[in-house]
């Protein structure tokens, strides 16, 4: 017999969950899932919970999906799983070929890998492997913004700079070039955005010159630094450092793992700026949250670099076991047959029209200092001093608190740290627009009344 508390406590017994300090479940409890329908997930109880955040920004066109279930289906009874080095397979070929295809031009070529961090070890490996196989093995270091984040694998996390994902393991990581980013939050009156990303490209610029000789890459999430709150950058910044990677001799990386696939208002967010990065990685709505999968997708340079006889020992001996798994690969060709037949780009569009009014309110909300939105991500930024951004204490955990009133209301909003936001699969409808921004509204001023 299966109901909320059997699985609760069974789940406590035994298992260890991400991102958790598992003493929480002490008075916070687990939410068993049952099963998915569209935006919502159903607990043992029929209790019913909207997915605002796309089961952590993966899930891009709902829970079950018919046509992707129907895809995924038809591999599984085709070819489950292949060894990708010395075989292939029709989906990670055709996969391939489409994101060529889609990805901004010059990338020609797909890495694959299972996972986001898995990418960006990647990317990073194959930046500093390049350079040597060109007799520079005097780059050995990167450059990434400040408030950054590109996973959790030490590699990955050198390259952040979240400190509360990273500090603990600092003495692991290898030493990052942390250059202060262009988060338009930190704007000065009258500033717009794109004013913010010039003024703080002189960071880069400077960075660049003095490090350049010994940078593999410059490293970045386009757009939006979402596991970072949610702060937002305006595209003039990734046009300047383009330019400037060209010139200095640096690779360019652009993490879109989380804002790729339509985020942020365009299939991918290097779009917006008219730019094609050296790499560019690709994950999380790739298989529409459905299934493990990553591309690293580079240019003919890169891969030729690597291109030559066996003994000379150039090649890229990297490589994961599930690496272009078929039965991700088909989800993720059922995922890009929805964006191609169903318009999702204009259809979301709209939607994020709706989602900017639908919480337009909250400007005026005493404990709101910013709300901001790029595409599909709205960011709704709690503080305690409204006149002068001052932040609450980490201590208080307020957006902990909207979380809690979500649950209660059957929304699943979790907030990072005091930034409440709305990351929802691309089949939300304005009505259920309407009742999240009802729900975070209720949330936030519970959370702010004291
Ligand atoms: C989620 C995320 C990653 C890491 O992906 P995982 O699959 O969780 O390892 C890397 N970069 C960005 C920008 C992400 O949002």
């Amino acid at each position: 017999m299966q109901d909320n508390q059997n699985l609760h406590d069974r789940d406590l017994a035994v298992l260890w969950h991400p991102c958790t300090q598992m003493k929480d479940h002490e008075t916070l409890p687990l939410v068993p899932i049952r099963r998915g329908d569209g935006v919502w997930l159903e607990d043992f109880e029929g209790k019913r919970y909207l997915d605002a955040v796309s089961s952590w920004w993966v899930n891009i066109f709902g829970h079950v999906n018919p046509r992707i279930n129907a895809a995924v289906k038809a591999q599984l009874d085709t070819l489950e799983h292949v060894i990708l080095a010395g075989f292939s397979h029709e989906p990670a070929v055709r996969l391939a070929e489409r994101l060529v295809d889609i990805t901004p031009p010059g990338l020609s070529r797909c890495f694959y890998a299972d996972n986001g961090s898995a990418a960006v070890e990647v990317a990073l490996k194959m930046s500093f492997h390049y350079w040597r196989n060109l007799g520079q093995s005097g780059k050995t270091r990167f450059i990434c913004l400040s408030n950054s984040y590109h996973g959790e694998t030490l590699g990955a996390l050198s390259v952040g700079d979240v400190s509360l994902y990273k500090e603990t393991y600092a003495p692991l990581l290898m030493e990052s070039i942390v250059v202060p980013g262009p988060d338009c939050y930190a704007r000065e009156p009258g500033e717009s955005c794109a004013d913010v990303a010039r003024r703080q490209f002189a960071h880069m610029e400077a960075a660049l010159s003095r490090h350049a000789h010994e940078t593999c890459a410059v490293i970045v999430e386009p757009l939006i630094q979402c596991a970072g709150s949610m702060r937002m950058y305006d595209p003039e910044y990734l046009r300047l450092l383009r330019a400037a990677c060209d010139r200095q001799g640096v690779h360019l990386i652009a993490d879109e793992i989380a804002v790729g696939f339509g985020r942020t208002g365009t299939l991918f967010a290097c779009e917006q700026a008219g730019i094609s990065p050296d790499f560019m990685c690709l994950s999380k709505g790739l298989t529409a949250g459905y299934l493990p999968l990553a591309a690293v997708m580079t240019h003919d340079r890169i891969y030729q670099a690597f291109y030559d006889d066996y003994e000379r020992m150039t090649a890229f001996l990297h490589s994961h076991s599930y690496t272009g798994n078929p039965l991700a690969c088909s989800a993720a060709l059922a995922t890009l047959d929805i964006f191609e037949s169903d318009d999702v780009i204009a259809r979301n569009r709209e939607l994020a029209t709706h989602m900017g009014q639908a919480v337009a309110h909250l400007k005026d909300h005493p404990h709101v200092a910013e709300i901001r939105q790029t595409g599909m991500v709205l960011a709704i930024e709690m503080v305690a001093d409204k006149a002068r951004r001052v932040p609450y204490p980490w201590q208080e955990r307020r957006g902990l608190r909207v979380y809690q009133h979500a649950l209660t209301r059957g929304a699943l909003l979790r907030p990072l740290g005091n930034v409440v936001y709305f990351m929802p699969p691309y089949v939300i409808t304005p009505d259920q627009i309407d009742f999240l921004a009802t729900v975070a509204t209720e949330g936030i001023d519970l959370a702010t009344r004291d």
